[in-house]
């Protein structure tokens, strides 16, 4: 027992000397970091040192020998073993500070994390490489009604700019050129990110990683004190960006605010309603009968918003097809990994893929669970009901990230 005791012991009262630091908001605060890569190693370790709570740390990569050189909670044996970055990062920071809870999602922002877990924190950081996955974690901290800090870095130079529904978007500020070609990875490939477009192109150094992560995370502590924010003692980047270009040294800050009329990122999700019964474990049969009774109606289709199911694969010349059950977003993982399939040439158009957007009564795999049909644990679900559209949670989930309840 004495061991516990002081194996959670932590030097956080030096924090108390600031004029803005409330050592019980930094205890409960609940921060999402999206990436551990770069920028994510850098992040994680100031919100451990600063003591945050409760972490959520999501990357589907593995590390590698290249990450150790910008990585402070990577290690070359890691990189021997092929270990899972999320794994690794939550626990070192757990060894750095054991007084708070991180808890790893190995996969993607978009499918594997549950609408229910952006909704309950309080921050979320992009922590990314790519241009779709930053795109997908705008939509979803927008459904959810939160601010993400998102930092970029290239060479010497780097960014961080805050996003907010009804203040400043990350999909507007894009161009259009870009917009485009996000578009077309996003309907050829939901694999969100997975494809690294950047990775590896983008030279960094340890030195700007540093300096941008630290920056979003001291914005990430001004949102956590979020009475003190809205009282104007602090002034966030939401709707600026701040910028550091080190080869001839120049920072700034300057208005970095879109936000247009027709963006679909613009999505709040409002009213949902916390199903007890109801899990990404749940049979389809079971959930839609749960969720009818929840909600008092007589037809529920669930849209399937983030990854859609397929069914399978048909080759276009002969209607031969290959079964896959699983969602779209492994399909080109799949494809990958088959040389039958990759001889038929996905890219020219020799297969189309047999899918379900909308599962309702007709769906044909009952049996299945939602976590089959592509729904992450404690995701919140768009149903289509007779009386319009509704939002759903998968609240037994909740066993999955007991500190955010
Ligand atoms: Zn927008």
């Amino acid at each position: 027992m004495e061991n516990t005791e002081n194996r959670k012991k932590w030097g956080e009262d030096v924090f108390s000397l600031l004029s803005w630091f409330k050592m019980d908001k930094v205890k409960n605060a609940k921060v999402l970091v999206a990436g551990a890569g770069a920028l994510g190693n850098e992040a994680l370790k100031n919100l451990a040192l600063f003591g945050v709570g409760n972490i959520i740390v999501v990357d589907f990569d593995k590390i590698e020998y290249s990450n150790l050189t910008r990585s402070v909670l990577f290690r070359p044996e890691d990189a021997d073993k092929g270990l899972y970055k999320a794994d690794i990062a939550a626990k070192r920071l757990m060894e750095i500070n054991p007084t708070i809870n991180v808890i790893p999602v190995c996969g993607n922002l978009a499918t594997d994390v549950g609408l229910g877990v952006y909704r309950r924190v309080d921050v979320v950081l992009g922590c990314l490489d790519s241009l779709t996955a930053r795109t997908y974690l705008n939509r979803l901290s927008f459904r959810a009604g939160k601010v993400w800090i998102d930092g970029g870095i290239g060479n010497l130079e780097g960014q961080v700019s805050g996003y907010e529904m009804n203040e400043s978007c990350y999909e507007c500020s894009l161009m259009e050129e870009e917009v485009a070609d996000m578009e077309n990875r996003i309907m050829s490939c939901p694999a969100i990110g997975q494809e690294n477009e950047e990775a590896g192109r983008v030279p960094t150094t340890p030195v700007i990683t540093s300096i941008i992560a630290a920056i979003q995370v001291q914005e990430a502590m001004k949102i956590i004190h979020k009475e003190d924010l809205d009282k104007g003692v602090f002034t966030t980047l939401i709707g600026t960006m701040f910028n550091y270009e080190g080869m001839h040294p120049d920072a700034g800050i300057f208005d970095f605010k879109s936000y247009r009329k027709d963006c679909v990122s613009h999505e709040y999700w409002e009213d949902i309603v916390e199903i007890p019964q109801l899990s990404a474990d749940t049979k389809i049969s079971e959930a839609l009968d749960i969720i009818k009774k929840t909600m008092g109606v007589e037809n529920v289709e669930i849209n399937l918003r983030n990854d859609i199911f397929t069914e399978s694969l048909v080759v276009k010349s002969d209607n031969r097809k290959f079964k896959t059950m699983f969602p779209k977003s492994k399909i080109s993982d799949h494809i990958k990994s088959s040389k039958e399939l990759r001889d038929i040439s996905f890219l020219e158009g020799g297969l189309y893929i047999n899918e379900y957007e909308n599962i309702d009564q007709e769906f044909p795999f009952m049996d299945l669970t939602l976590k089959q049909i592509g729904i992450p644990y404690l995701d919140v679900i768009q149903i289509t009901t007779e009386k319009g559209y509704a939002y759903v949670e998968l609240t037994a989930d909740k066993k999955y990230y007991e500190f955010l309840f």
